[in-house]
């Protein structure tokens, strides 16, 4: 199948790792021109020589999506660099474990802030740009979390549960110009895991013990994470021509993990 993404112009901000660096890699792959953006100057720079993708096809900004005017700063930048963007792939950000009784008011504030404003701030910051293409995606990272909560997660959940609701209202109000989809991941073996696998409790836990216990209490019927890269061929097809009559919908990657219907 051929996803016509060869001249397209991809912004994806959290490219500079796991998700977002998997997909940067797989759209320049496909012949699209892609923008990254992230907090971390080195983690940018590392990603950009991994990548070796030359100038004209490739930028990286540092931006933090929970700063609106960096936002703009980085539309501004990527105006500059093409005057065009055809694909917005929201994916920055992290997930927080707590409960309810952990979770103060400036945790629950910061997280709705980060899973709300890093889809807000880039929609309007690139709407301009992707007005203008005749084939404008816009793809939202978002987590099964969503519709299935868990008990250590409780304000991600929350918080992931309105995003799902603004995909759709997006969706609905800026047809039939941009389509606008979500997907819906379960574990993938991306930064946010490897941390916590290097701050696992018991040091002496290898990396295959410690992500088998972690897909087994999950009760993963693939009996394992996925990787970036197969996360990175769903988003690379949402975001495509290829799915031009797909809008308001909802992928799940998850390995088989969602028990609703
Ligand atoms: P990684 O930690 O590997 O990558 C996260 C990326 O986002 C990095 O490039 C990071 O760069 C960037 N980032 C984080 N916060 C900000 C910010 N405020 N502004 C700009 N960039 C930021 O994790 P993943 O690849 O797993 O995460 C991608 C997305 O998938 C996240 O939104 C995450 O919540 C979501 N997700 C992941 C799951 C998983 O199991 N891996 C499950 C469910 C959802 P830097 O730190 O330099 O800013």
């Amino acid at each position: 199948m051929n996803l016509d993404l060869a001249g397209k112009v991809a912004v994806v901000t959290g490219g500079s790792s796991g998700i977002g660096l998997a997909t940067t890699r797989l759209l320049l792959a496909e012949g699209a021109a892609v923008a990254i953006c992230g907090r971390d100057e080195a983690r940018l720079k590392a990603a950009k020589a991994s990548l070796g993708a030359p100038a004209d096809r490739l930028l990286a900004v540092r931006c933090n999506v929970r700063k609106e005017s960096e936002v703009r700063d980085f539309a501004q930048a990527v105006e500059r660099w093409k005057d065009a963007c055809d694909i917005l792939v929201n994916n920055a950000g992290q997930g927080r474990m707590s409960t309810f009784a952990n979770t103060d008011d400036d945790a629950w504030r910061e997280e709705l802030e980060l899973k709300f404003f890093s889809q807000i701030y880039p929609v309007r910051a690139f709407k301009p740009l992707l007005d203008r293409s005749k084939a404008a995606a816009i793809l939202a990272v978002n987590a099964l979390l969503a519709y299935q909560p868990e008990p250590y997660m409780v304000c991600t959940s929350a918080a992931r549960a309105g995003v799902q609701n603004l995909v759709k209202s997006l969706a609905a109000e800026f047809a039939p110009a941009i389509r606008v989809n979500a997907i819906m991941l379960g574990l993938i073996d991306s930064g946010q895991w490897q941390r916590r696998f290097a701050a696992r409790e018991d040091q002496n836990q290898s990396r295959e013990q410690w992500y088998g216990d972690l897909a087994r209490s999950r009760h993963i019927p693939l009996e394992r994470l996925g990787e970036p890269d197969e996360v990175a061929r769903a988003i690379a097809f949402l975001v495509s021509p290829a799915a031009s009559f797909i809008t308001g919908a909802q992928l799940e990657i998850s390995g088989g993990v969602s028990r609703y219907m």
